[in-house]
């Protein structure tokens, strides 16, 4: 074998890469070929030596000189690669040949290394590790590959790829084993990269829908073994799309990262948070002993999220919707355990938001009807399927109505009649509120136009706005609203919008300027639900508010809970102070209402008096009076 061409050959084979399989294998059949030509030639030169011939010498010295050509020639080969570590070794383990780099990495000179084992050079406890892994690689006769980490004299880390092979002689057994390694440290960090990048949400640093998968996987299988539950909670912020597109973007992803490291605090180191999708998160919950737990999370992380979020100079509000779904007990499979979840988030939302809901067999039908009914709820706009019902609501001091709630309904073809609860949630994720909205309004201005019209005193007709007419499409709307009370003639003042603390919390520049616009035209502003969000009166005054309505949830524990009797009268007192009116809602009894009078209450409304009515009852009432307690 001609080692000039031997060399060469292998220049070839190296290339720039990285050995490929088919390449290596020529590669290194053509290193075993390379050795065993330098053993039989060593051989060679040793017998001759012991020959004492002078025309022996002369050939001797011949072939010693074209050894070690040969040699410096494969030592200038694997250095010429500068990126490889290359070295080779006998089958005891010491070091016949290196190269520069390898050299380099050690610290040390070729001549320190050649000769040498890795017990006399590294003295650490990795020798046994490579000791034991090279005998394998001798005894078995197959090449290893490995990543491994190893530190340069300049104390750098580095991450190489390590190739070991045996290599054989003629008769087919091993002479020794060569490496070489490439330094991938850069392709590490690129590859770890992608791996964050394929694994986790660049914005919040959570694992993203992918690893949350494999996560739920692996938790299922341990919860198998630990013949535990696995709780998964699915959490959704209720208010981020109004947020996001009122505010902007910015304003959103830093309400999501806030969110995400809030939610991770109310969670365990074990459990597991992640970010599915937008505004939706999932926890893990994994090896749950009493499920009573999961409830206490929810909770906690409900009422995390419900605190004020200070993002760049605005705060904003949000409330979270959560499902809660067991392994086993729910689902055993994790796309429908994820799916009992997201029914359970649905049927939270569906309750009023702000909570979280457990998954129950029930709900399984949801997202189909879901689909149905938005198809229903488009058919019911463009076929006015819709009409509204009014609550009276009662002034104190007269015992007159002077207002009434408008209510809408829907008069499903099939279904019969659906109340709100059942389709605005819906109908406000849809955007199709906005439709709605519009025909609520002209529907009730054209009656309030008509009270008032005969009602000394006045009369005003409230109307509820959902958060998400405040937005484009639904400012659009409004302005064509107060157009079209000018254009009937039917006075601002008659109309009452209803809104809820959420709209003034997060109020952008346009929000502010829909109700300047609602001021100008005399539409008076209601705050809906008040007690039940962030409720600060001091707050309100800031803005041009007529109306608070206590929401029925404290109504109804006037008398029965002494905290919420307490808060009350405390919101009656201080409202009456800032100048607002008070409309207790939800008011059922006479103990009630009789408290809500000793305390100085304005309105009310409720079953007491009246349920919601058709327009034409209320209007033959307010007509011929027929209504008292
Ligand atoms: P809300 O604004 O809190 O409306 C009051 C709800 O309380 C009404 O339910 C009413 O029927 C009920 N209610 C009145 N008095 C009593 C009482 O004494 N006891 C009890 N337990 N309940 C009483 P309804 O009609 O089912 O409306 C539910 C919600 O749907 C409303 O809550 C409102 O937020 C929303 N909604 C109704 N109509 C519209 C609308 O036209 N547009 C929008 N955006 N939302 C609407
Ligand atoms: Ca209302």
């Amino acid at each position: 074998m001609h080692h000039r061409l031997l060399v060469r050959q292998l220049q070839r084979l190296m290339g720039n890469d990285f050995l490929p399989d088919e390449r290596w294998n020529s590669f290194l059949e053509l290193v075993s070929n390379y050795y065993h030509e330098v053993d039989r030639e060593r051989g060679l030169l040793e017998n001759a030596l012991t020959v004492n011939n002078e025309e022996l010498e002369v050939a001797n010295t011949q072939l010693r000189a074209k050894v070690e050509s040969e040699e410096a020639l494969l030592r200038s080969f694997t250095n010429s690669i500068p990126e490889d570590l290359f070295f080779a070794k006998s089958m005891d383990g010491l070091y016949t040949l290196c190269n520069e780099v390898f050299a380099h990495v050690m610290g040390m000179t070729e001549k320190e290394i050649v000769g040498k084992s890795d017990a006399q050079l590294l003295g650490s406890d990795k020798v046994e590790f490579l000791r034991a892994l090279e005998r394998e690689v001798l005894d078995t006769g197959k090449r290893n590959v490995q990543d491994e980490w190893i530190t340069h004299p300049d104390g750098s880390q580095h991450c190489i790829e390590m190739l070991r092979a045996p290599y054989f002689g003629v008769d087919g057994k091993p002479l020794g084993l060569i490496g070489i390694g490439r330094d991938i440290t850069d392709k590490k960090q690129v590859d770890e990269k992608n791996y964050k990048l394929a694994n986790f949400d660049s914005l919040t640093g959570l694992p993203n829908r992918h690893s949350f998968f494999e996560k739920l996987e692996h938790e299922i299988r341990q919860a198998d073994r630990a013949r535990l539950s696995l709780v998964l909670l699915l959490i959704d912020l209720d208010q981020f799309k109004e947020i996001n597109d009122t505010l902007g973007h910015l304003v959103g992803d830093l309400l999501l990262v806030e969110a995400a490291s809030r939610i991770s605090a109310c969670t365990r180191e074990s459990d597991t948070v992640a970010r599915l999708q937008g505004d939706e998160f999932t926890v893990i919950l994994s090896r749950v002993k009493d499920l009573k737990d999961m409830e206490l999370v929810a909770q906690k992380i409900i009422e995390r999220l419900g605190e004020p979020f200070q993002l760049s100079d605005s705060v904003v509000y949000v409330s979270a919707s959560i499902g809660i779904s067991v392994y086993p007990q729910d689902a055993t499979e994790v796309e429908e355990l994820l799916k009992s979840a997201d029914d359970a988030m649905y049927e939270a939302k569906r309750q009023g938001r702000n909570r979280f809901s457990h998954f129950t067999p029930g709900l399984q039908t949801a997202p189909q009807e879901r689909l149905h009914m938005i198809t229903d709820l488009r058919a019911a706009i463009l076929e006015n399927q819709f009409h509204l019902h009014y609550q009276p609501i009662m002034d104190m001091v007269t015992g007159h109505i002077r207002m009434a709630e408008a209510l809408v309904r829907w008069d499903h073809p099939t279904r019969g009649i659906i109340m709100p609860r059942d389709f605005i949630p819906l109908a406000e994720e849809t955007g199709l509120i906005v439709q709605i909205g519009d025909w609520v309004f002209h529907e009730a201005a054209r009656w309030a136009g008509r009270w008032n019209e005969f009602l000394p005193g006045g009369f005003q007709v409230c109307v509820n706005i959902s958060a998400m007419q405040f937005r484009a499409e639904g400012a659009a709307s409004q302005m064509k609203w107060i157009e079209h009370l000018k254009t009937h003639s039917i006075p601002g003042k008659c109309i009452v919008v209803e809104i809820t603390e959420g709209v003034l919390l997060n109020a952008d520049e346009d929000a502010l300027k829909m109700l300047a616009n609602f001021r100008n035209a005399d539409i008076q502003v209601a705050i809906d639900d008040f007690g039940t969000g962030y409720s600060s009166l001091a707050y309100l005054t800031k803005f041009d508010i007529e109306y608070l309505k206590i929401d029925k949830s404290f109504i109804n524990s006037l008398s029965k809970d002494v905290r919420d009797t307490a808060l009350c009268e405390a919101i009656l007192v201080t409202a009456k102070k800032l100048g607002l009116q008070v409309v207790a809602m939800g008011v059922e009894n006479h103990l009630q209402n009789e408290m809500l009078d000793k305390f100085g209450c304005d309105f009310v409304q409720g079953y007491l008096y009246s349920r919601p009515i058709l327009a034409e009852q209320l209007d033959a009432i307010l007509r011929h009076g027929a209504m008292g307690r």
